[in-house]
This record gives structure tokens, sequence and C-alpha cells, in this order.
């Protein structure tokens, strides 16, 4: 069995966003320009071996593309099954979104002035090629989920910090505040395709 997918894509990828943060750039510069990097990895749907496409039943799955040795950056396959969805949350670090396939919905949270999280905003909806951003400095909370009733949406998103062992918080809409690590799940070796 050959292997067809482009996997000099995402090592591409990596690579040219690894210069870019070489360059110290602003987060601006990293949101814009990470942006355009991500927006061309995701332009295609011909890379992502099919161990980082597999649903779970009950939960989305966050499979670890990438790693930074320098903990600058990771890269995490998304994959939601029909209807899935994630809690409120934040991220602390700025995050690039890329749909792959599928579509999504993120929905902005903001606080009001009792505490509670109310929706902020119209819901970005996300089709294949298109980009999305976060960051305590533009808008950190949001709800996320796959509109698709029927099938799989997979996204690829770009953190600035190994996200899988972040700190941080899911909320409840009256406010309540949960403590979060994500980490990441296990991609099936079974499932693995001969690289090439
Ligand atoms: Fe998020």
């Amino acid at each position: 069995m050959t292997s067809t997918h482009n996997t000099a894509r995402l090592s591409s990828f990596v690579q040219q966003f690894g210069s870019l943060l070489d360059r110290h750039p602003t987060e601006l510069e990293i949101l814009a320009q990470g942006g355009n990097l991500l927006g061309q990895l995701v332009a295609q749907d011909d890379w992502l071996p099919n161990a980082y496409t597999q649903p779970h039943p009950q939960y989305y799955q966050q499979y670890l593309l990438h790693a930074d040795p320098l903990g600058r950056f990771s890269v995490v396959s998304f994959v939601w099954g029909p209807g899935q969805a994630t809690p409120i949350h934040d991220h602390t670090v700025w995050g690039l979104i890329g749909m792959l396939r599928g579509a999504e919905e993120s929905q902005a949270f903001a606080r009001n002035s009792d505490g509670r999280w109310l929706a902020h905003g119209e819901p970005h909806l996300l089709a294949p090629g298109e980009i999305d951003a976060v960051s305590p400095r533009i808008g950190d909370v949001h709800r996320v989920r796959n509109t698709l009733a029927d099938q799989v949406s997979i996204s690829i998103h770009v953190y600035g910090a190994d996200i899988g062992k972040v700190q941080r918080s899911v909320y409840l809409e009256d406010g309540t505040r949960k403590p979060f690590v994500s980490g990441y799940s296990h991609a099936a070796a079974l499932l693995l395709e001969p690289t090439n």
C-alpha cells in the first residue's frame, strides 16, 4: 500500500511557520502572516494522514501534528463528529484555525456586568480554506461546533504554545469557571499509513 498523501505540505508549513517566528514578529504579524501560511495549507485537502482524521463517537478529537521543539507553537488536527461541539473555553495564547474539511461555527463570548457569558457578535462560519483567529487581545473565549449533522468536519489549529499542556479554562454560561488542560488524542497506531 502506498500513501497518496502529500505529507510534504505539512513539513513545509511547519518549516515556514518556524521561520516566521524566528523573525520575532508581533502577534498581529503572526496572525496575518501565519494566517496566510495556514490558508495555503488548508487550501488543499490531500495531506492529512488518515490516522489524524478519525472521529470519536462521543468526543471531538485533538491530534497533535507538530510540537515546536522550542515550545513556540503547536499544530493540531481537530476532528469533529457530526454535531459535536466544545464547551465555552479560552486559549490564553494566540490561535489560528484553518478549515480543512466540512464546516464549523465559532461563536465568541463576552462577560457581562454580572459575570455571565453571553454570545458576542455574529458566529463565524468557516468553510474549507477559511481562517479564523483567537487570542487574549482580539477575543479569546468562544464555543465551536461542527455545523454538519451527518458528516465529520476537520480543522487545523496552530497555537502559540504546546496547547495540550496549557492551563486554561472552560466556562458555564452562568460564569462558573473550570480549570482545563486539553491534552491530545492518541492517533490509533493501526491506522498509521506508511510514509514515503
Ligand atoms: Fe478554541
